[in-house]
């Protein structure tokens, strides 16, 4: 187990600031998740950790000593990528030692670590199985296998369960986070995809053009967005943004308008606001209780229903006027989760009430989160 920690890191190609001035500490034996859109600056910056890339400035530390500059092989680490290059002609226990052998490792501890890599990957038993008489999933056990008897201080995945089908990444989700566990070791790790960051990480670092926009556990990522950008990126559905201003009163715009006194929140009446509203977080107006800080009722008009089996999403129209976009997200357009016994269809006129214990105001022109519940 080792920390790792980024000092002040940029990395430019040409004109393109891939990632700026970058600072963060991973802590001993934490699994940290760089998530982010394609081409935020995630895979730049494993790459710094892992010494495939050096840093135009700033600098990379690894177990408190100063890496920046020394090649991968002398910093501790262990790494596995999206595409799975196992040896075809090599069988399982083979492409697991492969490693340990070029280094001329004695038999007995070969053994030893194949099988104990092997075990932690539950492919105990398929020592002598050829790679292609395995699935997608198995294979890219067997890499994480290779990487973990190399026993590293620090190990950096990017992307490893993108190859995979929808149901061996929710598996290969589980293992994970056993492998983790049992290995007891740092592990840093890549993904465009917030499902896998969320379920997994101790902590995500979510990245933007470059830049860190957030760093915390996955929850108060969720719950306590720092931006904007965090809150429109994590959570799926994407959280219900409504963009208005601040008066004497509170917040106002076409559809909605909540009041409240904008001095407790250091807000000045005229100030650009967007108020967001996780779909989670509004409810029927018979089912008010369930609401703790209920807001007045909304009238809406239900356009699209999908039931999901274990909730229903519903696209609301806040007035009839309101023409429907196609991702049912645009401007006097809400989408809200229901219980999934809901009785409900598209053309019904319903009245919601929002949890105003949840709801969210970020300053529209900075993108920074102001408060995360709107109580007085
Ligand atoms: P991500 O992993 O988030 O998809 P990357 O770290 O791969 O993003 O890339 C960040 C930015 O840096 C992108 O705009 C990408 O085009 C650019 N970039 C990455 N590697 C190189 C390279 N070797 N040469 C030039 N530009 C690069």
């Amino acid at each position: 187990m080792a920390s790792v920690t980024l000092e002040n890191v940029t990395k430019r190609y040409g004109e393109e600031v891939a990632v700026d001035n970058m600072n963060l500490e991973i802590e001993d034996g934490e699994f940290v998740t760089f998530v982010g859109p394609s081409g935020c600056g995630k895979s730049t910056s494993m790459e710094t950790i892992a010494g495939l890339t050096i840093p135009t400035e700033g600098s990379v530390y690894i177990g408190g000593e100063e890496v920046t500059n020394l090649p991968p092989k002398d910093r501790g680490i262990s790494m596995v990528f999206q595409n799975i290059a196992l040896f075809p002609h090599m069988d399982v226990y083979d492409n697991i030692s492969f490693g340990l052998r070029l280094r001329k490792y004695d038999q007995e501890e070969i053994d030893e670590r194949v099988q104990k890599a092997a075990d932690v990957v539950q492919l105990g038993g398929m020592m002598d199985r050829m790679p292609e008489e395995m699935s997608g999933g198995q294979r890219q056990r067997v890499a994480i296998a290779r990487a973990i008897v190399r026993e590293p201080e620090v190990f950096l995945m990017d992307e490893p369960l993108a190859n995979l089908d929808a149901e061996l990444r929710v598996h290969m989700r589980t293992q994970l986070q056993r492998l983790h566990r049992e290995l007891d070791t740092t592990i840093v790790y890549v993904t465009h995809d917030q499902a896998q960051a969320m379920t997994m990480s101790d902590r995500i670092v979510v990245v933007n053009d470059g830049h860190l926009m957030q760093v915390d556990p996955p929850l108060t990522c969720y719950n306590e967005p720092d931006n904007l950008f965090v809150a429109g990126f994590i959570g799926s559905p994407a959280m219900n943004f409504v963009e208005g201003q601040a008066t004497e009163d509170g917040f106002t715009s076409t559809y909605m308008d909540t009041p409240f006194d904008p001095t407790n929140y250091g807000i000045e009446p005229g100030q650009n606001l967007t108020m967001g509203i996780r779909p989670e977080d509004v409810y029927l107006e018979r089912d008010t209780h369930l609401a703790e800080e209920p807001s007045r009722t909304y009238e809406a008009v239900v356009d699209v229903l999908e039931p999901m089996g274990d909730e229903i999403f519903a696209y609301l129209l806040l007035d009839e006027d309101v023409e429907a976009s196609a991702e049912g997200r645009g401007e006097g357009q809400l989408l809200i989760s229901l219980d999934p016994d809901t009785v409900i269809a598209p053309g019904d006129d319903i009245e919601i009430v929002i949890d105003r214990s949840d709801v969210h105001l970020f300053d529209t022109d900075t993108g920074q989160a102001i408060t995360h519940d709107i109580l007085e």
